[in-house]
């Protein structure tokens, strides 16, 4: 439904990158285009999220490699008739979770990689806390998944592909820097994103 527009557009982004919501209803918010040749983009000039975050936080493993490891889970769910789409966890520089889209297979609706990987990483460190975590995924979270990394308090999420139809970390909508909710975290997008993409649509090519 739309509401009224007045001041949308004007109110949503303060001159310090915080955003000032309160014009409801929510509107799409633009994100910077896609990196051509620069695998990664700190989504910060117009997204309200700091850019003066280490790429690779603290862990020995680049984002680059990282990202290598959700595309080798995200290739196992497509070889398993599932949507192809894999995340891993790091922290402290330790790989604590690899996990893949299991929709199908369990029939569940929140069988998404990054949340399966979030909640192995908090069963692997005994907590529900994951501030030095870094959740690297081959698309862009969900509102449901991006929700899951503000409560668990993650640090950074790192993505590949855009999901315009459905992303909440910048498509739709930036759950990680909503300043209204009790956590943010950094978020960067568009790594390896060429490569993340061409996996899901050759999936969907394949069903045709
Ligand atoms: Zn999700």
């Amino acid at each position: 439904m739309d509401g009224p527009r007045e001041g949308c557009e004007s109110g949503r982004i303060g001159t310090l990158g915080k955003r000032v919501w309160g014009n409801s209803p929510w509107v799409r918010i633009p994100l910077p285009p896609p990196a051509s040749t620069d695998e990664r983009n700190v989504i910060g000039d117009r997204m309200g999220v700091a850019t003066d975050t280490p790429e690779s936080s603290d862990h020995g493993l680049s984002d680059f490699d990282l990202m290598g490891l959700a595309l080798e889970e995200a290739r196992l769910a497509g070889e398993q008739g599932e949507v192809p789409i894999g995340a891993v966890v790091v922290i402290d520089g330790k790989v604590v979770a690899r996990r893949h889209n299991e929709r199908e297979q369990s029939q569940d609706p929140t069988s998404h990689a990054e949340l399966l990987a979030v909640r192995d990483a908090a069963a692997a460190v005994g907590s529900w806390r994951l501030e030095n975590a870094t959740v690297v995924v081959t698309l862009e979270p969900c509102a449901m998944c991006a929700g899951l990394m503000v409560n668990a308090r993650v640090g950074r999420v790192v993505f590949g592909a855009r999901s315009y139809e459905n992303g909440a970390c910048g498509s739709l909508y930036q759950l990680g820097s909503d300043p209204r909710l009790n956590h943010e975290f950094v978020t960067v997008a568009d790594v390896r994103a060429d490569e993340c993409s061409e996996l899901l649509s050759s999936y969907f090519a394949g069903l045709r």
